[in-house]
């Protein structure tokens, strides 16, 4: 297999002989056939092809198939974010009365997903702290646990997922691993070479890399063997009466089954499909993302080291720095980097955070991380704003502490920034 930096830039599309050299943008809704017939095998799922742009297009394909071959993944699709992606991925396994494991460190909005609207549908989830033991972990485990979820690096507790550890559970109990590897992509991490049978990304992050557009990504490894645990997955295993009884683990196999139901059936039904255009600009993202995230990583290194030399700084949270909780197995998950988000508590707590975010002149203040601008967050003030202190603490957040999320600038530039806030306080 071509090195990932050669599959950044070449992978899933090839043009043939006078095709376009750069990927083309189809702005089509739907396509052309020159009989019903030929139309109604589409319809069928007995011939592959295009014919309304909500269910699948050539633009949004060849994106899905880089990240497929960046993962090392069997099938990929695209969503219009990062939610759908993990909406669709859980969604796809699981139906009202099962039960989902989760670990409890992962992104708000997937927290919210889990816990509240899916419970909604009758979907209930069960959270364990990320460094549980695996006893703890098989405990969680109910007769109706469909699938186990978990971020590679969370969002924004920064704590890395033992992937490994995860994985054997889930495959102990006949259920797939879905991990959402958002924070380090595909050049840090890639969860399916240590067992994960699904992987997920907001693309709006990194992958997308400018903050331009809002995306998501779901790849299946094409592992995971739907069939012999039947009973399971009777969505995947069983006639779905919608296309006219496929069973989409039989005609699909193990490679295609997954994304072909959460296409047919979630796309279909749902409709979050991304524009083709923003599919093209999700693509030239990744294009660089194999240079970008070195120089994100080098940014959140120097970032962390210098403020865990600062008296006015209480707790450094980056994966990567040596004595970090996350940091063995960073080691182990990440040895090339992490990423470039980094947390901390300035020191005189609350007032002292807001007046150091004030303070920054090359860091914006913005709900956002991962972009080529450097930006930071103080979440007591903006995303958890309607918290008390109390609240806050329970919730494992400090009203003292503040999110930065390194981009390309350089590095003096960025740890000088953080230096005068700081003396400011
Ligand atoms: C941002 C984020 C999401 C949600 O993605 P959107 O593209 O904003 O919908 C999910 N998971 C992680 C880890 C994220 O950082």
């Amino acid at each position: 297999m071509q090195s990932i930096d050669t599959r950044c830039v070449q992978a899933g599309y090839t043009p043939q002989n006078g095709e376009p050299r750069q990927l083309p943008i189809v702005l089509s809704t739907t396509f052309k056939y020159d009989t019903s017939d030929a139309m109604g095998r589409l319809f069928d799922l007995e011939d592959e092809g295009y014919f309304y742009t909500r269910l699948q297009n050539p633009t949004n394909d060849h994106v899905a198939a880089k990240i497929a071959s960046l993962e090392g993944g069997a099938a990929a699709m695209l969503t219009s974010s990062g939610q759908a992606a993990n909406f669709f991925a859980v969604f796809n396994i699981c139906e009202c009365g099962d039960h989902v494991v989760a670990s409890q460190t992962i992104y708000g909005g997937t927290f919210n997903l889990l816990a509240h609207t899916l419970q909604k549908m009758g979907i209930q989830t069960t959270f364990v702290a990320p460094d549980c033991t695996p006893e703890e972990l098989d405990a969680a485990f109910q007769p109706n646990t469909k699938c186990v979820f978990g971020e590679t690096i969370a969002n924004p507790a920064l704590t890395v997922l033992d992937i490994e550890k995860f994985a054997q559970a889930a495959h102990a109990h006949g259920v797939p691993l879905i991990v959402d590897n958002t924070f380090p992509t595909p050049v840090n991490c890639r969860p399916i070479e240590w067992g994960a049978d699904i992987v997920t990304h907001s693309t709006t992050k990194y992958m997308d890399g400018h903050g331009a557009t809002v995306g998501g990504a779901i790849v299946d490894a094409g592992k995971f063997d739907w069939m012999a645990h039947a009973d399971k997955f009777p969505g995947l295993t069983t006639p779905d009466e919608s296309y006219h009884g496929i069973v989409y683990a039989e005609k699909f196999g193990k490679e295609g089954a997954f994304i072909t139901k959460a296409t047919s059936q979630l796309m279909r039904d749902f409709g979050s499909i991304p524009s083709p255009q923003n599919a093209f600009i999700l693509n030239l993202g990744l294009e660089s993302l194999h240079v970008r995230m070195p120089q994100h990583c080098k940014n959140g290194m120097a970032l962390a080291q210098f403020l865990s030399q600062s008296d006015k700084v209480a707790k450094v949270n980056y994966p990567s720095l040596p004595g970090d909780s996350s940091y063995d197995l960073a080691k182990k998950y990440l040895p090339n980097g992490s990423c470039g988000v980094v947390s901390f508590e300035v020191a005189g707590g609350r007032a002292a955070a807001e007046k150091f975010m004030a303070a920054l002149k090359v860091f914006a203040i913005e709900t956002h991380v991962a972009d080529a601008r450097s930006c930071c967050l103080h979440p007591a003030s903006s995303t958890h704003r309607q918290m008390t202190d109390e609240e806050l603490v329970a919730a494992g957040i400090s009203p003292a502490m503040v999110r930065m999320s390194c981009g390309l600038e350089g590095t003096e530039d960025l740890v000088g920034d953080v230096e005068q806030a700081l003396a400011s306080i």
